[in-house]
């Protein structure tokens, strides 16, 4: 092994004391942002693939913060994963989103769905499946209406539990997705005996359709696999017309992307379907 003096440590030292204030710095933000009203959802389009018409919407946690500016989920979600806070603000996140789908049903006359991320520690919570009950019940929206987005990377550490609030949320009625599917590295035998209805393809593999073959290959493969279970499929990070193309031909159910729009505040994101959803 390398060795090195006490000098490389000293020289490393006064990096690793302004990183971890920073991360104080930003728990003790992080704590108070529930109650100042500075989380809001975004929301992003998912669309049929062959229509281009809406399906449903995907909420997407937004940070507003005075002192740090708007702070998006990979700079924050993490550490509020460590420190739990993220099941206090997931719970904030179940209830606007549910509520927002409602107001959405009230004023436009149409159901749209709404699918809301969910990250490991969460849905490890014992609360959880109450959590999800209770933003269902107090919204009203109708538990199909609401799809739970799950990481690969929960699956893998494949437990009684994780199995049990599975059922549990599939038994609800509640839509369950798997999230970033494709970069879990796990064995594919999960999608027989957990109750998905739905897979979202990686947009890492979107992304190159056009451009390699081994990637086309794979969300093709992907798709016919999907269907094969009885699946759903949603191609996210679409920016181009050509991988829409390449989507309807090979009868991708749902897509979601830049090419159809960018995730939006609400207000933005009701213009928006009023000029594309009649
Ligand atoms: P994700 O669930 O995979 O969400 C999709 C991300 O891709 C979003 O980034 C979205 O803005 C972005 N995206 C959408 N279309 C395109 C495209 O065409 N091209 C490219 N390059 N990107 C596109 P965002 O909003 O920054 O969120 C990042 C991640 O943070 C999410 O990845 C999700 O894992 C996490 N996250 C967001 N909101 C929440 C939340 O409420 N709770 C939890 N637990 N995690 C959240
Ligand atoms: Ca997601
Ligand atoms: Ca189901
Ligand atoms: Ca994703």
């Amino acid at each position: 092994a390398k060795r090195k003096g006490k000098s490389a440590y000293a020289l490393f030292a006064p990096e690793m004391t302004e990183v971890s204030h920073e991360r104080l710095q930003m728990e003790s933000l992080m704590r108070r942002a529930l109650e100042q009203k500075e989380f809001e959802l975004y929301y992003q389009p998912i669309v049929h693939t062959d229509s281009g018409e809406l399906s449903s919407a995907e909420a997407l946690l937004r940070w507003n913060n005075p002192g740090l500016g708007m702070v998006m989920p990979d700079r924050f979600i993490p550490l509020a994963e460590e420190t739990g806070l993220i099941t206090p603000i997931g719970e904030w996140v179940l209830h606007e989103a549910c509520h927002a789908a409602m107001r959405w049903k009230k004023t436009m006359g149409t159901s749209i769905g709404i699918s809301v991320n969910v990250s490991p520690r969460q849905f490890r919570d014992p609360g959880f499946v109450y959590t999800v009950m209770n933003a269902l019940e107090s919204s009203g929206l109708e538990p199909h209406q609401l799809e739970l987005e799950i990481t690969e990377r929960l699956i893998l550490d494949n437990t009684i539990e994780t199995a049990d609030i599975l059922r549990q949320l599939d038994q609800s009625g509640v839509r369950l997705a798997v999230d970033d599917f494709g970069t879990g590295f796990s064995a594919l035998s999960y999608l027989k005996s957990y109750p998905f209805d739905t897979l979202k393809v990686d947009k890492s593999f979107v992304q190159d359709v056009m451009k390699e073959a081994d990637d086309a290959a794979l969300v093709r493969a992907i798709i016919n696999m999907a269907h094969s279970l009885n699946l759903q499929v949603i191609a996210e990070g679409v920016e181009e017309e050509a991988q829409t193309h390449f989507l309807q031909r090979e009868g991708c159910d749902y897509s979601q992307g830049y090419f159809y729009s960018r995730p939006l505040p609400e207000d933005d994101f009701r213009s928006w379907l009023r000029s594309n959803h009649r």
